[in-house]
Parts: C-alpha cells; sequence; structure tokens
C-alpha cells in the first residue's frame, strides 16, 4: 500500500479569495476550505492518496503560540503513524517561517514536513498557490526529503526552516534563505537538494511542547529609541528578551542601561534580515546571549522552547549554537 500524504490546512492567502481576479492585495486569506483548494490541481492526484485535515482557517499573522503547539501535536500523531509517509501543510506566507521553524524543533520525525501557501489568492489572474502544493507534494514524495526537517515550498524553491524568511510584500519570489541560499529546487515532479541542514532539527531536537509556553518577547530598537519603549516592555514581565539591535545586533545606550544584568536571558539579534551576531566582549558585562544567525522572531522561538526549563547560562549558549 502507498502512503498517504497528510495534508494540514491552516488558511492564508493560498486559500483566500479577492474580489475581483485582478484583486492581489485587497482580498481576504483564509476563506476557502482544503478540499476547495486542492480540488482542481492538475496532477495532485498522481502524488496521493491523501489524508486531509482543516486544521484552522487562518490570516496567518494571527496564529498564536496555542495554535502552534496544537499544530505539533497534529503533526506528531500524523507522522507517527505507519499509513503516514509525509505531512504538507497550507499555511499563510506572512508568518511561515515561525511555524516552520516551530516544527522544526518541536516535531519528532525523519519523515518531510513541507509547508507551502501562496502570494496571490486562489482564482487570481496568475494565482501561484495550485503550482506551489502540487510542488509542495512533489517534495514530499521525493526520497531525499527525508531526515532534512521542516522544508519550506514556494516559487520552485525548496528552503530549510531555520534558515528561511519572507523577502519581499508581495512578489512570489518572496522566499529566500540570505545566510546559505535556497536549499533546492523542484522540477520534474520532483525535489533536488543542493545542501542539508546543519543545526540539529526534528529527530535530534531536546524540546517538546507543553500547555504553554513561557512568553518571550522582541523589542526593535532604532535611531532615537526612548528608554520608554524597553521599560514598558520589561513592565509585563516576559521570561526573556530578544532585542533587535542595529547592525551587529548594537543596542543603543539607553535601551543597555535598562537591559543589562536582567534575572531574565537577553538575547541580541539584528535587524538587517543576513549575518551572525557574534558575542563582543561588552555582552560579558551585559549579561547578554547572542542569536547567531538567526533572526530576531526565530530566535524567539528557541528561547520559548528552551525556557520550558531552568537553563543555565552554559545551556543558553550552547542551544544558540547548537540550533
Ligand atoms: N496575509 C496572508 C497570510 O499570511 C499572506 C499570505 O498568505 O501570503 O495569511
Amino acid at each position: 500500500m502507498d502512503t498517504k500524504i497528510a495534508l494540514i490546512g491552516t488558511g492564508g492567502t493560498i486559500a483566500g479569495q479577492g474580489a475581483s481576479d485582478t484583486d492581489l492585495t485587497g482580498y481576504t486569506p483564509g476563506i476557502l476550505s482544503l478540499q476547495d483548494i486542492v480540488a482542481d490541481i492538475p496532477g495532485m492526484r498522481d502524488y496521493g492518496p491523501y489524508a486531509a485535515t482543516q486544521f484552522a482557517n487562518i490570516e496567518s499573522s494571527d496564529i498564536t503560540v496555542y495554535q502552534w503547539i496544537k499544530l505539533a501535536k497534529t503533526v506528531q500523531k500524523c507522522v507517527d503513524k505507519d499509513d503516514i509517509g509525509a505531512v504538507v501543510i497550507t499555511h499563510g506566507t506572512d508568518s511561515m517561517e515561525e511555524t516552520a521553524y516551530f516544527l522544526h524543533l518541536t516535531v519528532h520525525t525523519d519523515k518531510p514536513i513541507i509547508i507551502t501557501g501562496s502570494m496571490r489568492p486562489a482564482g487570481a489572474i496568475s494565482a501561484d498557490g495550485p503550482l506551489n502544493l502540487l510542488q509542495a507534494v512533489q517534495v514530499a514524495r521525493t526520497p531525499e526529503s527525508h531526515g532534512k526537517g521542516v522544508l519550506v515550498v514556494l516559487n520552485g524553491y525548496i528552503d530549510g526552516a531555520r534558515d528561511v524568511t519572507k523577502m519581499n510584500t508581495t512578489n512570489v519570489a518572496t522566499f529566500g534563505s540570505p545566510n546559505t541560499g535556497h536549499m533546492g529546487i523542484v522540477q520534474d515532479g520532483m525535489a533536488h537538494f543542493y545542501s542539508v541542514p546543519v543545526r540539529k532539527h526534528t529527530m535530534d531536537s531536546e524540546f517538546g511542547v507543553e500547555q504553554d509556553l513561557p512568553r518571550v518577547d522582541i523589542l526593535t530598537c532604532y535611531a532615537g529609541i526612548e528608554e520608554v519603549m524597553g521599560l514598558a516592555i520589561l513592565a509585563t514581565n516576559p521570561a526573556g528578551l530578544i532585542l533587535t539591535g542595529l547592525g551587529h545586533g548594537t543596542i543603543p545606550q539607553v535601551i543597555r542601561n535598562i537591559t543589562k544584568n536582567l534575572s531574565i536571558p537577553v538575547v541580541r539579534a539584528s535587524r538587517t534580515g543576513s549575518g551572525i551576531v557574534s558575542k563582543v566582549p561588552q555582552d560579558e558585562d551585559a549579561g547578554y546571549y547572542v542569536s547567531d544567525s538567526l533572526s530576531p522572531q526565530k530566535a524567539r522561538i528557541l528561547l520559548m522552547l528552551a525556557l520550558q526549563k531552568e537553563r543555565t547560562a552554559n545551556d543558553l549558549e550552547r542551544i544558540f549554537k547548537e540550533y
């Protein structure tokens, strides 16, 4: 018997609809069901059978940590079944990289887990959803897709969950991995890989998911930021804080003054979108950790998962090096 692909629908533009077929920005995401979007895709049947689940139908910027936990458990249940060979999730592109990284760290399997979506709503002129979904199932059926963690497939490219990011507001070529490049290409009905993830994920990840995660917030810094912005975020008592610094994660002095040597972990990341934030001598004085090449939003996910149990400074430094 052929194993099934578990198809999980969560919403986004791939399930969106506009008032007209030329409406590429004012449409509403998360309208059509998974069944609707799969129905007429040419060639889709060749990669079945499928088992479909409508997990949610939302705009992806509304996804919550609670839904991530529920989704991780849903995906884990799927991959634990012998008759499921892979999972393909449809998702809005806005927070796709975050959901992908969350699952990359919390689902334990070597089966392919693919996330796809679209930049143009269903029914729009040159809608990209159907081809993206077809290519996602083609990647899911490619044997080499095993053991690579969660993969994002859009516009003919395959990117790894750790490094992928959305880089353009509306263009179909929005996803890329600025530090590492695309991991592969989808062509002739299959995935072709040119690199592999070297950081820990899925099978090797030490993280599980509980009912709730400690809250970690992000403060984006900018020239002229005032102390009150930092004080406001600290007044909410987060369990950890990501500081999105300028350039090499540089934190303006007014924010340094109130975030150094706190009892919660504070991680310096960068707003530049590429490169590494590495330790500098001043980090010792301030008690800061560094995000390595993780974006602020992914550093937040890693820290939330890490803080599910008590961690020493050495643990946190190790975690930001290994994941
Ligand atoms: N706003 C949409 C979403 O993330 C964008 C998309 O799916 O492309 O749900």
